[in-house]
């Protein structure tokens, strides 16, 4: 069986907490948006959400198929105060901007110990996190521009509704 420093698997374990956490923040945006009857966007903070559990997911299987120990931890309750629609859009964009600090985080540990796998599983998160911010600041300068007009907030609330 292939093996991990005890360093990574630590790391990894907070990486997973972190993706799980990450969910929770999801989970939380979405239900703001639902009870301002934006479905689309709840929706697409809900997919985001079930995103967050299968990263957590690979973290997982990852340190099984490395014989380490997973360790669950405390998640955090995330305590959002939603003062406005742009609140949560935003709040992802910084979220996954910290996310991928934390995933270069794991990627330096992984270059430093010259674990050639560690570097090739963890280039999948690499590429998501581009994906994620790219899609986060997407639809933060979508709402800056066309936010204030409802009737083209409701098609972008469509259009976010229609996320496979
Ligand atoms: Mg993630």
């Amino acid at each position: 069986m292939a093996t991990i420093s005890k360093k990574l698997a630590s790391l990894i374990n907070d990486q997973i907490n972190a993706e799980l956490y990450s969910a929770y923040l999801y989970q939380d945006i979405a239900d703001y948006y639902h009870g301002e009857k934006l479905i689309g966007f709840a929706k697409w903070f809900d997919k985001q959400a079930e995103e967050e559990l299968e990263h957590a997911k690979k973290f997982i299987d990852y340190l099984r198929d490395n014989g380490e120990k997973v360790v669950l931890k405390d998640i955090k309750a995330p305590k959002n105060k939603f003062k406005g629609l742009r609140d949560g859009l935003a709040l992802q964009l910084t979220h996954e901007e910290a996310v991928t600090a934390m995933i270069y985080r794991l990627m330096d540990q992984a270059v430093e110990e010259k674990d050639y796998r560690a570097q090739s599983f963890l280039k999948w998160f690499v590429d998501e996190q581009t994906e994620e911010e790219a899609h986060s600041h997407e639809l933060l300068e979508k709402f800056d521009l066309y936010g204030s007009d409802l009737s083209v907030l409701y098609r972008l609330d469509s259009e976010l509704g229609g996320r496979k």
